[in-house]
C-alpha cells in the first residue's frame, strides 16, 4: 500500500486531514461518504445544521437509483413516491402528458440529507456544522481553509460542494459571478389531492412551477421565475395570484392547497452560466461545478454522479504516488466535461425557450407526439448509471 493511502487508513496515527469537503448537500455528503468508506480522513464543513429545507423540486431521476441502492443510500424506509408521468401545461393551462421512460422518486431534501448525514457519520466522516468557510488558499501543496469564527484548518485536497451560489464564489472571483442572474426560486410543501406517479410542470409568464409528491403524501411545489415578475407584482403573494394564477392549474392549487410552511423558501440570483470544474486547485462537484436548469429535473442526479467521478479521481490520487495533482485536476476536468457539458448546454437552450410564450406553446404541442416527447426528455436526461 502506498504512503498516501496509509495516511488515510491510520486515522489514529495522524491528525493531518487529507480532504476537506465544503458544503453538505448531496454532492458533498456523498463524496465524503465514498472517501471515508475507502479509508480517507475527511472533514465536511456545512454552514447549517441538519435537517433543513432547501429550494429544490425534490424529484430525483432513477438514473442514480441502482447506484444509491448499491451504496445503501436509497431511502427505501421512507417509501418515496415513484414517478413515471410528466404533465406539462402552457401558460393558459393546455396540457400534454409524457411518459418518463426512466422516471424518478420524490423525497424531501429535509429527510434525504438527514439520512445521508447519519450514513456519513456511520462511515467515519468528521463534521463541522454551523460553520461557514470564508476563504480557501493553496500554497506549498496544502490548502488553508478559514472559517467565519477565525478557525484555520489545513488539508491536502479541498473539494468545493458549496452549491449554486456561495460567498466563496465571490472570494474565488469565479467568472459567473460577474453578471447578475434574473432567476428566483420559491418552494413550499403542501397538502393537495395528487396522483403519486405524476409530476407536473406548469408554465406561466417567464417561469414554471413543478409539482410532485414527496414522503408522507406531502407535495413539493417549487417554481422558478424571472425577477421581473416579482418587481412588477411587488411581493410573492401578489405575484402568485396575478402571474402564476393565470395558469388555471396553478390558480386552483394556490387557492385550494393547505400550505405547510409558515412562509415560502426563497433563493435568488440562480445562475445557469458555465463554471469550471477546477478553480484555483479546488475540485468542484454538484452545482458548484455547474447547475442544470431545474426544468430538466436532474440536478441532484448530476450532483450524485459528479461526486462519484470526483471521489474516484481522488482515490486514484491517494493510491498512486505517481499520479500528480496536475493529472488529478486535468483528468477530473476532462471526465466532468465528457459527462455533463452536453446536458447543460441543452438545458440552457430549453431554459431560454421556456422564457417565451410562443416557443413554450410549440414545445407543449410537440410533446403531444410520443416520439417527440421522448426525444425532448432524452436530450436532458442521462441513462441509468451503473459505475
Ligand atoms: C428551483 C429549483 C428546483 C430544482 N428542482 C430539482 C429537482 O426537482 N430535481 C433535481 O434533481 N434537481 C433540482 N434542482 C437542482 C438541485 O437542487 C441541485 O442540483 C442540488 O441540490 C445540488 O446539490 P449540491 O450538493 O451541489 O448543492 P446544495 O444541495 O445546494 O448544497 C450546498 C451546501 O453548501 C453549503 N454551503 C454553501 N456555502 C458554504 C460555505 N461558505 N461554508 C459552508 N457551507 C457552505 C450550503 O449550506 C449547502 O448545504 C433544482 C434547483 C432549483 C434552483
Amino acid at each position: 500500500m502506498t504512503k498516501r493511502l496509509l495516511g488515510g487508513l491510520a486515522k489514529s496515527m495522524t491528525n493531518t486531514l487529507q480532504v476537506i469537503v465544503i458544503g453538505g448537500g448531496l454532492a458533498g455528503l456523498l463524496n465524503a461518504i465514498l472517501l471515508a468508506r475507502a479509508g480517507i480522513r475527511v472533514l465536511l464543513i456545512e454552514q447549517k445544521h441538519y435537517p433543513f429545507h432547501r429550494v429544490c423540486g425534490e424529484y430525483i431521476s432513477h438514473e442514480v437509483t441502482p447506484y444509491l441502492k448499491s451504496l445503501g443510500l436509497y431511502p427505501r424506509h421512507m417509501a418515496p413516491a415513484q414517478i413515471n408521468t410528466l404533465k406539462i401545461s402552457t401558460h393558459q393551462g393546455r396540457l400534454s402528458t409524457l411518459s418518463l421512460p426512466l422516471g424518478g422518486f420524490g423525497i424531501s431534501r429535509h429527510q434525504l440529507d438527514l439520512f445521508w448525514y447519519h450514513q456519513a457519520l456511520d462511515s467515519g466522516v468528521d463534521f463541522k456544522l454551523e460553520s461557514k468557510v470564508v476563504s480557501v488558499t493553496y500554497s506549498q501543496k496544502r490548502f488553508q481553509v478559514v472559517l467565519y469564527d477565525g478557525t484555520e484548518l489545513s488539508s491536502e485536497i479541498v473539494k468545493g460542494a458549496f452549491g449554486k451560489r456561495s460567498l466563496l464564489d465571490k472570494y474565488l472571483q469565479r467568472s459567473f459571478m460577474e453578471q447578475r442572474s434574473p432567476y428566483v426560486g420559491v418552494k413550499y410543501h403542501v397538502k393537495y389531492p395528487w396522483e403519486p406517479h405524476e409530476i407536473a410542470l406548469h408554465n406561466f409568464e417567464k417561469g414554471y412551477c413543478g409539482v410532485s409528491q414527496v414522503e408522507q403524501g406531502k407535495l413539493n411545489v417549487c417554481y422558478l421565475t424571472h425577477r421581473d415578475n416579482l418587481k412588477k407584482s411587488g411581493d410573492i403573494a401578489t405575484m402568485e395570484k396575478n402571474v402564476l394564477g393565470q395558469n388555471p392549474h396553478l390558480n386552483r392549487l394556490f387557492q385550494e392547497a393547505e400550505f405547510l410552511f409558515d412562509q415560502p423558501l426563497v433563493i435568488n440570483e440562480i445562475s445557469f452560466k458555465p463554471k469550471q470544474a477546477v478553480e484555483k486547485h479546488l475540485l468542484m462537484s454538484g452545482d458548484a461545478a455547474g447547475l442544470i436548469t431545474p426544468l430538466c429535473g436532474n440536478g441532484m442526479a448530476m450532483a450524485i454522479r459528479s461526486a462519484h467521478l470526483l471521489s474516484t479521481s481522488i482515490l486514484t490520487y491517494f493510491k498512486n504516488n505517481n499520479y500528480s495533482r496536475e493529472q488529478l485536476e486535468k483528468e477530473y476536468t476532462r471526465a466532468w466535461k465528457a459527462n455533463f457539458s452536453y446536458r447543460l448546454a441543452i438545458g440552457r437552450k430549453l431554459q431560454d425557450a421556456f422564457q417565451t410564450k410562443a416557443a413554450m406553446d410549440m414545445l407543449v404541442t410537440l410533446a403531444r407526439w410520443p416520439l417527440m416527447g421522448r426525444l425532448i426528455v432524452k436530450q436532458t436526461h442521462g441513462s441509468a448509471f451503473y459505475p
